[in-house]
């Protein structure tokens, strides 16, 4: 480059405004809390650009609004924050200087758990979606309990984290609730779900022992058997002795919701293939035992969210 060239070079930079890049026209400036009596010093831009809250809150201590004193904020005179611990802090500040090429250093429930608290405390939901990915995940060490998730669940507003644990806990024996369980769930939740049990063993216990049949008004419109008798024993047989069998099952777990499409996929010796067609069709439109179990584990569902005791019973 010749010496005419560096000469006008300097000449465009001492006489151009600058015009900044789209997203770096950005004030820098430190903003300092204190939480339980330690200093955190942040960069406001970084926590303005996550949350409307903190956009709110940074103005308001500018403009020397209900925030306080000039230069709260500084220093000085730090920003006391209070409804988190000074760890919950610390992990939410690992988080917010976490950047793709530096892992946050977080790697246990517990800091994601912080992260969540801080998070939903100052609406900044980009941490709260990472804390729930977080905790949601595979990887976690050890994963969360069902009734913890609960508790979670209820506090923080999280719908999706209710249907699977209220599921586990319907299927899990009230002796092995620990006591930790029962203080997340409370009194009126563990009673509701021994409730329910005792509901859901009886739908159960019917559907095992009762098998459904057609009525001979109902088989007047069968395709014609000369069997009708055999057709009848062999259905019955199978059910008594194969679904049954699978419903009481002590150890796997059989839906209810899964009879019809498990009766399908059975061997009914001696049954004709048309008579059994029927039957399936007439069970799957008429009879409600095998659809009972779910719809009332979804009023469970419900009714723990919303917290409520169900009058059903
Ligand atoms: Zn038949």
């Amino acid at each position: 480059m010749d010496v005419e060239n560096i000469n006008t070079l300097s000449e465009l930079s001492s006489t151009q405004t600058t015009v900044f890049y789209p997203g770096f026209d950005i004030d820098v400036h430190p903003v300092s809390f204190s939480v339980e009596g330690r200093g955190f010093k942040i960069n406001a831009a970084q926590l303005m650009s996550h949350s409307e809250f903190f956009r709110n809150m940074l103005n308001e201590a500018q403009r020397n609004g209900p925030l306080g004193s000039p230069g709260e904020g500084s220093a000085h005179s730090p920003i006391v924050v209070e409804g988190c611990t000074k760890d919950q802090f610390t992990s939410f500040m690992l988080w917010l200087n976490h950047s793709a090429w530096d892992a946050s250093g977080i790697s246990d429930a517990q800091g994601y758990l912080d992260i969540l608290h801080v998070a939903h405390m100052w609406e900044i939901k980009s941490a709260f979606g990472f804390a729930i990915k977080e905790l949601s995940s595979d990887k976690l060490p050890k994963a969360l309990r069902p009734a913890h998730k609960i508790y979670l669940a209820r506090r923080y507003g999280i719908v999706e984290w209710i249907p699977i644990p209220v599921r586990i806990l319907l299927r899990t024996p009230l002796d092995c609730y620990t006591e930790e369980d029962h203080k997340h769930l409370g009194f009126s939740t563990v009673n509701l779900l021994a409730i329910a049990k005792e509901k859901i063993a009886n739908i159960r216990r019917q559907l095992a022992h009762h098998t459904p049949y057609p009525s001979l008004r109902a088989l007047e419109k069968a395709p014609h058997c000369s069997h009708q008798a055999t057709c009848k024993k062999a259905w019955v047989d199978c059910w008594e002795k194969e679904l049954s069998r699978q419903i009481h099952h002590p150890s796997e777990h059989f839906p209810l919701s899964r009879s019809i499409d498990t009766l399908r996929g059975m061997k009914h010796s001696g049954m004709h293939a048309e008579c059994k067609k029927f039957v399936l069709n007439w069970m799957e439109k008429t009879c409600v035992g095998h659809t009972k179990e779910d719809r009332f584990i979804r009023e469970v569902i419900t009714a723990v969210e919303q917290e409520e005791y169900i009058r059903m019973f």
